[in-house]
This record gives structure tokens, C-alpha cells and sequence, in this order.
């Protein structure tokens, strides 16, 4: 940090980000852009405020302090962007070579129980006759198990590395933003006292720090939140003979919403407008909801899981899926079903095979009360009811990762995962809304509280249709509409 400037430095500063070859010589303050004369020729020809550069220096001061504080800001959210990405890929990665494992393994079972099949039917009739070709058969699978296993690696290989490469992408970016910022942040200290290069690296600074906010906002699931408006909407109907208690929202693609009042022992689908258009009555309190097609949710009961489906603005009950225990929470992820039972947490297939158990914890009725799962499934999320004021996040395979806490978070209830990734939890008792970053340690925002309406909230649900956040309460009928940012 301390080296003077460059010559190296000097001219990379100088030069026209778009034109490499040409050296800025002018500023267009119409645009806010600093222009070589390739620049000025094909854009701004037509601007009234394009002036030399000595003389769009002069007398400029830049906020320095600011400016480093804003792009160390900035720097730090590229790098954590970078690892968020780095980290997408390795989880992808890992969830292959264990399904590939699996497909190996099961084949190779298959094979075995076939050759003793076929060994013992044959020793049972002519022992001698068959010997040479039960000796050929086995070659013959061994080989085949052998192609097998190497078009199957292929084939896998080729799948994770379509799936990885637009996080490639995304990872690459990272860190040419990173590099082209952090080598303007080296270079400020430096220029300071020389009036153009001064005012060249502060623009190009900001120009960087603008395109970096852009690119977090897009593609990091860090991106924060921030409400620019609310709205309250009545969700009872003449048939409830209670007052509402929503816990669970889920947003169709569609802009429609559905939510499940569990005093009333209905699920009830809601228009853009908010207003109930269609209701189903289900058998039992419905705990929790989640999204598996964008016309079909699954709400979790006690011992049962009913799929509902929706077609134009109707409900309709589909399957159900059997449960041993009360259901209290679930989550879809691309076939993956996660269903909370109280104290744990166990992974299914859509077509209702159980899977694996992840995750446990008997110290407490409801310590895994609802689960969330992140857009890519390499992250679990889960809530517990009593006394449980924390978030948890779990690997893909159960491993615990992190836990959080916050005097803000007082008996989490609702807790969602937007498709970007963000992650949004309510405090039942402290009246707050959340965003939690993804990695689950720290909390980026508080979106609303007590002021803004929310009176012990039991369930959140985020629109990106309609870039909303739904809030369901408890003992409420209106559910309460955050447009966001
Ligand atoms: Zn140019
Ligand atoms: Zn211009």
C-alpha cells in the first residue's frame, strides 16, 4: 500500500474501460461516464455537459473516507459471493458421487442375486454341461458391469459439469469484480493530489462498486431485502367459525397464494388481489405447506400429507402420502421431500419412499418443528417451537453447521426460502421478520416488526412474481403484504 503509483498502475487508470486501446480525455457528466474520443464519437455527441477532463477534475474533492468505506464493503461481499458459489459447486459435486454410488451399488446387487439364481438352478440339473458357460456368463456380466460403470461415471461427469458450469459463471465474475475493484481501492491512496487520476479512479471506482451491487443483487442469496411498502388482507370466509391462524403461506409462480388456516381446518387460495377465490376443507389441522409443481403444494398434517392441486383458481385434493408420526413441517426440493415429526428430520422421495433420517433432537417437544431447504438443496434449514429461539442449518446430509441466535428471533415460527436463496424466519414473540444469511450465522436485516403490523407471526412466504413477502399470523385474519425490494 505504501509503493508509489505504478507507471503500470497509471496507464491501466488512464485507459477506456470499453476502448483499451484509447486513453480517457473527456467526462460526460449527462451520463456520468468518462469517455475516450471512440466514446464521444458513438454516444455522446449529443450531450450537453462534455468537458475535457483537466477541467472536469478541477476543483472536484471526493469523499475518500466514503469511498473506502463503501468499496471495502462492497470487496468483502464479492468475496462471500465467490465462496457462496465455490460452495453451490462443491455440494453439487458431492450429491453426485454419492448418487453415482448408489446406481453403481444397486446394479451390482442385482447381479449377484442373478448369477446365484442361475448357478443354483443349474447345479440342480447337469452340473458338468453347464460349468463353462456359467464361467462365461460371468465374464460376460463382469464386463458388461464394467461399461456400465464406466458410461454411468461418464455420463454423471457430463451432468455435473453442465450443472457446474453457470456457477463457473457466476464464480469467474466474482473474481474479476473483485480484482478490478481491489486494484482502484489499492490505487486511490496513491493518487491523491494528482486532480485526474484523482477523479478517474474515484468514477471508475464507483462505476465498479455499482456494477458489483447489481451482479450481488442477481446472483447471491445475501442480497438484503428492503421493504418499500405494506398491505393488510382479510383471508376469513363466512364458512370459518374461528378466527384465522395462518401457518403456512405458499406463493404460486402464477402470483396466486395459498395458505393454510389451521383453526379452521382449511387451505384457501387466494387471487393477486389477496382475496380468497376457492377454499378446501382437509381433514385435519394443516401444520405446514410447500410448493412441488407450480400448480400442486403438499400440506403436511398429522400422520398424512395431502397434496392439493390448483387449476384455474379451484382446489382439488390429489394423493396422499401416509405418515407414521405427526407431520409438523415439509419442503420440496427437485424430488426431495424433507418432513419435520416434532423431533426430527426425514428425507423422502416424492413417490413416498423414505429415504433417510438427517437430523434429531429429543431434548425438547417441537425441536424441529419446520424445515426449509436452499434453491440448490445444499442447505437445510430448521426451526423449533418451545423455547427453541434458533435457526439451524444443516448439510445436505444432516450435519449440523450452524446455529443461530438473536434476541430479535424469540420461538421462530415461520420460515422461508426464497429461490435465490435468501432466508427469511419470523419471531413468533419478538414480532419480527427476518433475513438470515444463507450460511445461517448472522442476521443481515430485520424487515419488519410490531410497528409495521406484525403481531405474533406464524408463517412467511416471499412472491417473486409479485416481489412480495406474505406474512400469516396466529390468531389473525388478515395476513399482512410486504412489497420488497
Ligand atoms: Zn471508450
Ligand atoms: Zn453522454
Amino acid at each position: 500500500m505504501k509503493w508509489p503509483l505504478s507507471k503500470k498502475m497509471e496507464t491501466s487508470l488512464l485507459t477506456c474501460v470499453i476502448h483499451t486501446s484509447e486513453q480517457i480525455t473527456m467526462y460526460c457528466a449527462d451520463h456520468s461516464q468518462l469517455c475516450c474520443s471512440i466514446c464521444f464519437e458513438l454516444n455522446h455527441r449529443l450531450c450537453l455537459q462534455v468537458t475535457p477532463l483537466p477541467q472536469a477534475a478541477r476543483g472536484k474533492s471526493t469523499n475518500f473516507k466514503n469511498l473506502s468505506v463503501r468499496t471495502e464493503n462492497t470487496l468483502s461481499q464479492m468475496k462471500q459471493c465467490q465462496t457462496y458459489q465455490e460452495d453451490r459447486m462443491m455440494s453439487l459435486k458431492v450429491s453426485y458421487k454419492e448418487h453415482e454410488r448408489l446406481i453403481v451399488d444397486g446394479l451390482r446387487v442385482n447381479i449377484v442375486s442373478y448369477l446365484r439364481e442361475c448357478e443354483t438352478s443349474t447345479v440342480n440339473t447337469t452340473h458338468e454341461h453347464m460349468q463353462y458357460p456359467i464361467s462365461e456368463m460371468r465374464e460376460g456380466i463382469k464386463n458388461l458391469l464394467a461399461d456400465f460403470e464406466k458410461s454411468t461415471i461418464k455420463e454423471k461427469k457430463e451432468e455435473l459439469n453442465l450443472k457446474q458450469a453457470p456457477l463457473k459463471v457466476l464464480r469467474n465474475s466474482c473474481i474479476r469484480l473483485h480484482y478490478e475493484l481491489f486494484h482502484l481501492h489499492v490505487a486511490i491512496p496513491k493518487v491523491l493530489g494528482k486532480p485526474e487520476l484523482s477523479f478517474i479512479a474515484s468514477k471508475k471506482c464507483l462505476e465498479n462498486i455499482q456494477q458489483s451491487d447489481i451482479f450481488i443483487k442477481e446472483n447471491f442469496s445475501n442480497h438484503v431485502f428492503t421493504v418499500n411498502g405494506k398491505s393488510v388482507h382479510n383471508v376469513k370466509i363466512p364458512s370459518d367459525s374461528y378466527t384465522c391462524q395462518i401457518k403456512a403461506v405458499c406463493a404460486l409462480p402464477n402470483g396466486q397464494v395459498l395458505v393454510a388456516d389451521c383453526y379452521n381446518d382449511k387451505v384457501k387460495l387466494l387471487n393477486q388481489q389477496y382475496q380468497v377465490v376457492s377454499h378446501l376443507d382437509v381433514r385435519d389441522e394443516p401444520w405446514d405447506m410447500c410448493l412441488i409443481t407450480p400448480t400442486e403444494v403438499a400440506v403436511a398434517m398429522d400422520y398424512e400429507v395431502q397434496f392439493i392441486t390448483v387449476s384455474q383458481s379451484q382446489l382439488a385434493k390429489g394423493r396422499k402420502l401416509k405418515l407414521q408420526y405427526e407431520g409438523t413441517g415439509i419442503a420440496h426440493n427437485q424430488g426431495d421431500l424433507y418432513i419435520c415429526f416434532g423431533t426430527a428430520l426425514y428425507k423422502f422421495t416424492l413417490s413416498d419412499k423414505l429415504v433417510s433420517w438427517l437430523y434429531g433432537d429429543t431434548s425438547a417437544d417441537l425441536t424441529v418443528y419446520k424445515c426449509a431447504v436452499s434453491p440448490t438443496g445444499d442447505r437445510l434449514y430448521i426451526i423449533g417451537r418451545y423455547r427453541q429461539h434458533k435457526l439451524l442449518t444443516l448439510a445436505r446430509d444432516g450435519t449440523l453447521l450452524a446455529t443461530f441466535t438473536d434476541i430479535t428471533l424469540l420461538r421462530p415460527l415461520g420460515l422461508h426460502v426464497t429461490p435465490a436463496g435468501q432466508v427469511l424466519v419470523c419471531g413468533h414473540l419478538s414480532n419480527t421478520v427476518l433475513q438470515v444469511g444463507w450460511k445461517g450465522e448472522s442476521k443481515l436485516a430485520t424487515l419488519a416488526t410490531q410497528e409495521d403490523g406484525v403481531w405474533w407471526p406464524a408463517s412467511v412466504c416471499y412472491s417473486s412474481t409479485t416481489s412480495s413477502i406474505i406474512v400469516g399470523q396466529w390468531g389473525d385474519d388478515n395476513i399482512l403484504v410486504f412489497r420488497v425490494e
